[in-house]
């Protein structure tokens, strides 16, 4: 669904990160990362991500794609626009986010998170038309731009948050060897 389908909002440029990209993104793209949106809200709407993510400072949503639980497939920021997802490592690199908290073990919470995120949020998991969707999203990508790496964000970057989670890296897992594609290189 593209941004004036869902109603989005326009991105709020002043003094926040929104680069163009050169014109030729099949030279330029080679990996994709993949999210998840974790335990804010589970199964929350692409219009909430937008709002979460405008209020914490974005100029938009940091994912050039996001994918709901029925297997809607969002727009989020523009293909052309540099992403925003994998903090000092979004150089070529395309950010696909699932609406849901895929991490079961709830790695790298606090006591008190894990609690809430375990006991009172829940863990949502990836539908069958979420996994679909991102299946042929990434066959997709990588016809239109030739892809060589696909990954966690943890593998990308470390990060105090383990995302995908421990249900995101299966998919991610079972996408690399789909698509016969290689683990990102850490920065
Ligand atoms: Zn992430």
């Amino acid at each position: 669904m593209l941004k004036n389908e869902w109603g989005a909002k326009d991105p709020i440029k002043n003094g926040r990160s929104w680069e163009s990209l050169p014109i030729s993104l099949s030279a330029y793209y080679d990996t994709i990362t993949i999210h998840h949106s974790g335990n804010a809200k589970n199964y929350m709407t692409i219009q909430q991500l937008q709002d979460k993510e405008q209020n914490d400072g974005y100029a938009d949503i940091p994912y050039h794609f996001a994918i709901d639980s029925k297997g809607n497939i969002y727009e989020g920021r523009p293909i052309y626009i540099k992403g925003a997802h994998t903090a000092g490592a979004n150089t070529s690199n395309i950010g696909i986010v699932l609406m849901s908290d895929l991490d079961y073990q709830n790695k790298g919470l606090s006591f008190e998170k894990f609690l809430v995120e375990n006991y009172i949020n829940g863990n949502g998991g990836a539908s069958t038309a979420m996994r679909k969707s991102l299946t042929n999203l990434v066959s997709y990508l990588n016809s239109q731009y030739g892809i060589q790496y696909l990954g966690g964000h943890i593998e990308k970057i470390n990060d105090t948050r383990y995302c995908p989670g421990d249900g995101g890296m299966k998919i991610v897992n079972y996408l690399r060897q789909k698509f016969n594609m290689q683990i990102p290189i850490k920065q």
